[in-house]
């Protein structure tokens, strides 16, 4: 089972893809998480995107391309069966790109799964994670821009992806445990 998994920041992509990962056996690819480690390992890559992430826009389309490829071609041995994308694509060229890199790997998507939350409990859950995990850009200025990045480039994508694949809105606002139930609930039969 292929999935890509939409909604806001603060959504709780990570926490539910990593469930969802565990379940289904499938490869965890967060564009977001393996930038985060390369700045936290201070590489090249990671000094060159910092400022970037810390200003909540988006990273070039070519670092995202190069980290995707890495990221699958370092999976390649491991016995997957599928692929879960967690924060890309986030604009329309990143979703022609996973076009063609689908077709390239003759894989389908299966489900396209948005997780909904409003935003003042975006806002609030953002700031509880940042003493938690202390990421640069979660404080309440660099969430706004985060917000209207998603809601002008990327909530759009969903529209864009329902012409050809089927869309699960699942709420995303309760325990943890609550939304993962939701998500199995509506990926039942896949
Ligand atoms: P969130 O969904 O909570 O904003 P992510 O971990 O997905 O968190 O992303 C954090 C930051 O990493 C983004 O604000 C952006 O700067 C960068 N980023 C992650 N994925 C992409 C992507 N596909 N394209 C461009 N930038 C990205």
């Amino acid at each position: 089972m292929n999935i890509i998994l939409f909604g806001p920041p603060g959504a709780g992509k990570g926490t539910q893809a990593k469930m969802l990962c565990e379940k289904y056996n499938l490869l965890h690819l967060s564009t977001g998480e393996i930038l985060r480690n390369e700045i936290k390992q201070n590489t090249e890559l990671g000094k060159s995107v910092k400022e970037v992430i810390e200003s909540g826009k988006l990273v070039s389309d070519e670092i995202i391309i190069k980290i995707l490829n890495l990221a699958m071609d370092n999976s390649r041995q491991d016995n997957l069966s599928g692929y879960l994308f967690d924060g890309f694509p986030r604009n329309i060229d990143q979703a022609n790109l996973l076009s063609s890199l689908l077709e390239s790997l003759k894989i389908k998507i299966d489900c396209i799964l948005l997780i909904e939350v409003d935003e003042p409990i975006l806002l609030e859950r953002i700031l509880s994670r940042k003493m938690v995990e202390d990421r640069s850009d979660d404080n309440k200025e660099i969430l706004a821009s985060r917000i209207q990045v998603y809601s002008q480039e990327t909530e759009p994508l969903i529209e864009y992806f329902s012409a050809n694949h089927v869309v699960k809105k699942v709420d995303g606002v309760g325990e943890i445990h609550e939304v993962n139930q939701r998500i199995n609930n509506a990926l039942e039969g896949f």
